[in-house]
């Protein structure tokens, strides 16, 4: 077998690609590859994730749904620091990737059904599930919290999925969204490993961008994890194919105001805020249910993961707005982190780094002062 998905904790393998927990423990399931990554077999002249077709071998090719997400530019900002815009995928956001993937594989087999596919999001996740669910025909139900309003809830309805409110805190959206219902697939963004195997491409890529060179630091913000948690499986999989020789460092970049990864990596105790005020507002998950594999995945890659405050993202933003960037103030945290370590000495412009700028500015709900 090309691959298998297997339990995180207790390895346990899942029958089914609609599995998004392990059906034994509960715990996150993982996509285990069992083929080395090989350059030769890129196909070169398709410009979207899909250049990458053979190495996500659950999806069969005649069933892919695309927007032509992917490929996104790595624009050198200065020295040997580059910038990955992310934000300039099909739906403005990073999440295209694991939707293409997810959607390609699960489509048909929803279809057969009759059934519909169930996510819980009101932000990026949510709209690029929808727009996905849309471009293959296929029913989709967003859930979200109810007091739910801006422009990326907007970009949800005009894609025309089914908007569900659901009263509550953010984990009562989830339950509801998971709730087992007749014709229901779950497919929830954060859970499945489907999803987050998607994000996977975004290593290949700027790998490839660097022309097969190794990179040596790489800073992205980190909320419920899929990015993290997908770039570190990507880069894994090119140091176990010898495409590169070591991991470059991956830095896991939090708000203070929602900063569990980065209190549960250092071994400090975290308490949220009673209210979340960060102008980040994408960077919300105070309890993410994957924080135990982030915390392992991260350490085993040798990783690292800080903090910035609120002057510094609302400084990263303007700066990258007012140099030609302009990304959502969540994807800013990423640079602001980058910026203190230059300036505490803990990275040097000579290291070759990219920043994840992780979705567009124009679905942010800050004004110009
Ligand atoms: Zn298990």
């Amino acid at each position: 077998m090309e691959y298998e998905i297997n339990c995180s904790a207790c390895g346990k393998s899942s029958p089914s690609l609609f599995n998004f927990k392990c059906p034994s423990c509960d715990q996150p399931l993982d996509v285990k590859l069992n083929f080395d990554f090989k350059a030769e077999k890129i196909k070169v002249k398709n410009y979207t994730v899909w250049r990458y077709a053979i190495f996500f071998p659950y999806v069969r090719e005649k069933e892919i749904i695309t927007l032509g997400e992917g490929w996104t530019p790595l624009v050198r900002f200065s020295d040997n620091t580059y910038f990955k815009l992310e934000n300039l995928n099909s739906t403005g956001s990073f999440k295209d990737r694991g939707s293409t993937v997810l959607v390609s594989a699960l489509h048909k087999l929803v279809k057969k059904t009759g059934g519909y596919i169930s996510e819980d999001s009101s932000g990026n996740a949510g709209a690029s599930i929808a727009a996905y669910a849309a471009r293959a025909g296929l029913k989709a139900k967003i859930h979200v919290p109810e007091n739910i309003s801006g422009p990326k809830f907007s970009q949800i309805q005009f894609y025309g999925a089914e908007v569900a409110k659901v009263s509550g805190s953010r984990s009562r959206v989830a339950e509801e969204a998971q709730k087992i219902e007749s014709g229901k697939f779950y497919v929830g963004h954060i859970l499945h490993p489907l999803f987050r195997d998607g994000i996977r491409s975004l290593a290949y890529e700027i790998t490839e961008q660097l022309d097969w060179n190794a990179l040596e630091r790489i800073y992205l913000p980190v909320s419920a994890g899929t990015l993290l948690l997908g770039v570190i499986d990507g880069f894994k999989h090119l140091v176990k194919s010898n495409v590169i020789e070591v991991m470059p460092k991956i830095v896991a970049c939090q708000t203070i105001q929602v900063s569990p990864l980065y209190h549960r990596f250092k071994n400090l105790s975290y308490t949220p805020p009673e209210r979340i005020t960060s102008i980040a507002d994408a960077l919300v998950s105070v309890n993410p249910p994957l924080l135990n594999l982030m915390v392992k995945r991260l350490r085993e890659a040798n990783g690292d993961a800080v903090t910035v405050k609120e002057d510094e993202i609302f400084n990263a933003f303007i700066e990258l707005a007012r140099k030609g960037f302009f990304v959502e103030p969540s994807s800013a945290v990423a640079y602001a982190a980058y910026k203190n370590q230059l300036k505490n000495k803990e990275a040097s412009k000579n290291d070759k780094t990219v920043i994840i700028l992780t979705g567009t500015g124009l679905k942010t709900m800050s004004k110009p002062s």
